[in-house]
């Protein structure tokens, strides 16, 4: 039987740039099962990976997570904070964005872990391998041992309280223990790094790209984490050494029973390795579902882009069907009411012009799409005509990329807002 581990409503999150307020993701909702590997697929600037950080709370300014709420399964941590924050609870549910900060810090390594995209920039270059993961490793085992940690009752086994009393007080060099230096050893096997123990002491460029993306995987493992967020983790990687690496998630979240949310631009490793889906859009899941009901199923005309735009090597040769046009500039004054979509989509009617809601699709309880074609057919006769988007798109719209973000857009000219041409519909 399934027992939701995650449930996110509402969730968005802004960042507050001199151009403006960039939305980057917005009003977004998603259930996850304990267990399941979720993914999330999307254009690069759809709002992927600052959403997966929002979930791990690592959005820093000028980004902010202004609205929505994280519920996430957890009965010793429901017991921890329902005296003090009864309205952060319901049942074993907890809403995240209602504890504490020191509380919801506390999480990350034990209850929720992340992978990077590029490894090498992630690990720091003056320290060994093994240091940084026995770190990781230490501060799992100090934060169970803490009579205040949520994790006390459950993983305490090795580490005792006078232990913690003891490594508070003393000064450690660099957090690093020979349990917790054993254990980084254990977890670099793990993930089958050969020869682990002569490896643990060498730096990080001394790996290649793909034994480096492996330690971080074993990093973020120290904590046996409830829900591990990996963010492209085979990007930087060449294809043979990118198949490795997802052969390994496969096996360890079939040893652990983990829950991963697995973000990615590529098809292909959804298809691969996930449960469920859903298809983000300009900060939005404007689709989501079972496999089949995504790659067989699809309502939403963006998914059926990205779908058309994989090489079918089975097939006749043919050139490949692109999406025209670019994901749009993220700003909040850009964005207007419309469908996000309607400028790209080959289906947009007026309808369109009015932001459509969530809407259940036929056949499957999981399958939802936000696009009108999920409660009517297209009508050619309430189409957009062509050109229309063009002369309402502000003059120098150029993507904001919220990863740069704090950068500011790159945008030269002054930006004026989005009107309907003439104030009449077409
Ligand atoms: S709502 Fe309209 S514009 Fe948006 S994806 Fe659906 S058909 Fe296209």
């Amino acid at each position: 039987m399934t027992e939701e581990l995650l449930r996110i409503n509402g969730l968005s999150t802004r960042f507050f740039t001199e151009q403006g307020q960039v939305n980057a993701v917005d009003n977004f909702d998603l259930r996850i099962d304990r267990g399941d590997v979720f993914g999330i697929v999307g254009e690069s600037g759809s709002g992927k990976s600052v959403t997966a950080r929002s979930i791990v709370d690592l959005i820093e300014s000028p980004g902010e997570i202004t609205d929505g709420e994280i519920w996430y399964n957890e009965p010793d941590l429901a017991d921890a904070v329902r005296e003090d924050r009864p309205e952060a609870v319901d049942g074993t549910f907890v809403d995240l964005r209602r504890i504490s900060p020191e509380r919801r810090r506390s999480l990350r390594g034990t209850s929720f872990s992340m992978i990077f995209q590029d490894p090498e920039s992630s690990f720091n270059p003056s320290l060994t391998v093994g240091e940084q993961i026995a770190e990781a490793v230490e501060v799992q085992r100090r934060a169970s041992a803490n009579p205040r940690s949520t994790r006390a009752r459950t993983r305490s086994e090795e580490y005792s309280l006078g232990s913690f009393v003891l490594s508070s007080f003393l000064p450690s060099k660099r957090y690093v223990t020979e349990a917790s230096r054993e254990r980084a050893i254990e977890l670099l096997e793990l993930v089958g790094i050969p020869d682990p123990v002569e490896r643990a002491d060498e730096h990080p460029h001394e790996y290649s790209g793909g034994m480096l993306q492996r330690a971080m995987i074993a990093q973020a493992l120290a904590g046996e984490p409830d829900v591990l967020v990996a963010d492209e983790p085979t990007t930087a990687l060449d294809v043979t050494i990118q198949a490795q690496v997802l052969d390994l998630l496969d096996e360890l979240q079939s040893e652990t029973g983990m829950t991963i949310l697995l973000i990615t631009h590529n098809l292909g490793v959804i298809a691969r390795m996930c449960d469920r889906v859903g298809v983000m859009y300009a900060g939005e899941i404007v689709e989501r579902g079972t496999l089949e009901d995504v790659f067989d199923d699809h309502v939403h005309p963006y998914t059926e882009g990205l779908l058309g735009s994989i090489p079918d090597i089975e097939g006749e040769a043919g050139r490949l069907q692109p999406i025209d046009g670019n994901v749009p500039s993220l700003l909040d004054h850009e964005m207007g009411d419309r469908c996000h979509f309607a400028d790209r989509c080959p289906n947009a009617m007026e309808d369109c012009l009015e932001h459509p809601p969530e809407y259940d699709a036929e056949g499957s309880n999981d399958h939802a799409v936000r696009c009108v074609l999920a409660a009517q057919e297209y009508d050619e006769r309430r189409a957009i005509p062509d050109g229309y988007f063009d002369e309402t798109r502000p003059a120098g719209d150029k993507h904001v990329d919220p990863e740069d973000a704090d950068e500011g857009p790159t945008v030269d000219e002054p930006q004026r807002p989005l009107e309907e041409p003439g104030g009449e519909s077409p």
